[in-house]
């Protein structure tokens, strides 16, 4: 692989220039593209003998045989060999995968090593599979503008321009660079950071928002995460924090392009912000106790339809009319024919006072070890099948690198062949490689999940020393359904499974030998609808 030095090196060389305008104004101008290229290639003593330019022409939409002087530029590259091609960046010459592809493929066959002035570096190596291969085209393109608008990023916000858009809730935008605080909004966002550093999630902070009758906005976890993530609120704008290609998702800090912003007034000390970021990073690696735990539905992944054998679903049916919030939170039957749906205040209050202390005095009177034990194997089994899944899951990851590099010899051969006739298979493959990629990457994130899960497992090992004497206390005394972390650990350190028909009748499995039994099944009805 060539180095620019290599290319441009020992001096004299000859080469053109190619330049692309374009009316989007986030693209560097045509005087900017030629002093970038001529001072790059003066500074190794070469010189441009000729410029090929295409003005307002967006790439997007006109494809390259309809860009003048991009067909002028190759027709004489054909005819006469220079020894490069400046450009300011691999964008300016194509932007669709085929395109870039027929460029490169073009320059390679002829020795032309296209240089990128804006990095200083080439935009064809030679090994026009290898490239293909490592980088796909998307991060390419994805590369190449986040570099552009991140310079451009910068340079604004040190002038102390913002041209972002609106303003994140809590603020108003005046215009001129300056940002409001609305007083209101301003005490939303201050609970929220407080209830987010008291241990609360993103869904259950949502919750207590929506419990506020005076509340004008519907929030939902995602919400709330947007603004715990966001160091706008003490005095920050940030560039590369959101991943928009994955859920947005937030990316790591290392990513991020963070500068103050003198426009904003902080709602928040960097200081309470730092703490809640580092929260935030601990619950998303794992490192706290997953909201596994943090769950309004006590029962989720534990209730089954009693008829349909099936594990209930839960659902938020939560609206708002005219301010006026009504519906509730359900488990449902999955299965639609069944119907079975119970709200989930009304079964959470059933089993808590009718079916748990019935549980809980057995429980007492069971000798301590057992108890122990009895959880503990019960946990073990979970762990050993999540293995067994996880086992599979590789397996499934391993035959799609199979495919993947038998996917990528195939687009090997065609190269080989010959591009144009093959084109369209080629494309085919290269986005059915894209496709394998990411099912790659989706396996590896759910065994992710997995191995987290086991983790967990594992940790509540330890943790039951500590857990088991407040479990065997007060701990029915204790529970707060604002809170219902400890109540969950209760019923998942108990019940292994609870089955409920439409008239409210219970089975339930506990992890628990109470009595000596392999299972405890205790039948009960609920009368009073509340
Ligand atoms: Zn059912």
């Amino acid at each position: 692989m060539k180095t620019i030095e290599e290319v441009l090196g020992p001096g004299s060389k000859k080469g053109v220039f190619y330049g692309r305008e374009s009316s989007d104004k986030q693209d560097a101008d045509m005087k900017t593209q030629k002093h970038m290229a001529y001072s790059l290639v003066e500074k190794y003593k070469c010189e441009i003998v000729r410029e090929y330019v295409d003005t307002g022409v967006s790439a997007y939409k006109k494809k390259m045989e309809q860009r003048a002087g991009l067909m002028e530029m190759l027709d004489d590259l054909d005819k006469n060999k220079v020894d490069f091609v400046v450009v300011f960046q691999g964008d300016r010459l194509a932007r669709n995968p085929m395109e870039h592809f027929k460029i490169r493929a073009f320059m390679n066959a002829r020795e032309i090593y296209v240089i990128q002035s804006s990095g200083q570096d080439l935009y064809n190596s030679g090994d026009l599979l290898g490239q293909l291969m490592k980088d796909g085209y998307s991060k390419y393109e994805a590369d190449n503008i986040s570099t552009r608008t991140r310079d451009d990023f910068e340079t604004r916000i040190s002038k102390g321009i913002y041209n972002g858009g609106g303003a994140p809730f809590g603020y108003r935008y005046l215009g001129n660079h300056q940002f409001k605080i609305m007083p209101d909004e301003k005490i939303v966002v201050k609970n929220i950071f407080e209830l987010y550093k008291s241990g609360q999630g993103f869904q259950s902070i949502a919750e207590i928002l929506m419990t506020d009758k005076n509340t004008k906005d519907i929030w939902c976890k995602e919400t709330v995460k947007s603004i715990i993530t966001n160091p706008f609120y003490m005095g920050y704008l940030t560039f590369g924090r959101v991943n928009k290609s994955s859920r947005n998702s937030i990316n790591d800090k290392s990513k991020w392009t963070i500068t103050r912003f003198k426009g904003i007034e902080p709602i928040i000390t960097q200081e309470e912000w730092e703490q809640c970021w580092e929260i935030y990073k601990k619950k998303s690696q794992g490192d706290l106790p997953p909201k596994h735990f943090k769950t309004s539905y006590l029962f989720k992944g534990v209730i089954y339809c009693k008829d349909c054998k099936q594990p209930l679903m839960c659902k938020d049916q939560r609206t708002k009319d005219k301010g006026k919030p009504y519906g509730s939170r359900v488990y449902k039957c999955p299965n639609r024919n069944c119907g079975l749906s119970y709200r989930a205040d009304d079964l959470h209050e059933f089993i808590i006072n009718d079916i748990l202390p019935s549980v809980y005095i057995k429980a007492r009177t069971a000798p301590h070890e057992t108890l122990h034990e009895e959880i503990l194997s019960s946990l073990k089994k979970d762990a050993n099948q999540l293995l067994k899944d996880i086992k599979e899951l590789e397996e499934q990851v391993a035959d799609y690198i199979i495919e993947l590099s038998q996917a990528e010899s195939r687009v090997l051969s065609l190269y080989q062949e010959s591009i144009e006739s093959n084109e369209t298979e080629l494309m085919i493959l290269i986005e059915h490689r894209m496709r394998l990629k990411k099912w790659i990457e989706g396996t590896k994130h759910v065994i992710d999940k997995k191995t987290k899960r086991i983790q967990y497992i594992n940790h509540v090992e330890s943790d039951f020393e500590i857990w088991k004497d407040s479990f065997l206390g007060s701990v029915l005394e204790e529970y707060d359904l604002q809170n219902d972390t400890k109540l969950r650990r209760l019923i998942l350190y108990i019940f292994e499974k609870v089955e409920i028909s439409k008239n409210w009748e219970i089975n339930y499995t506990t992890r628990i030998d109470l009595e000596g039994d392999a299972a405890l099944h205790v039948m009960g009805s609920f009368l009073e609808n509340k």
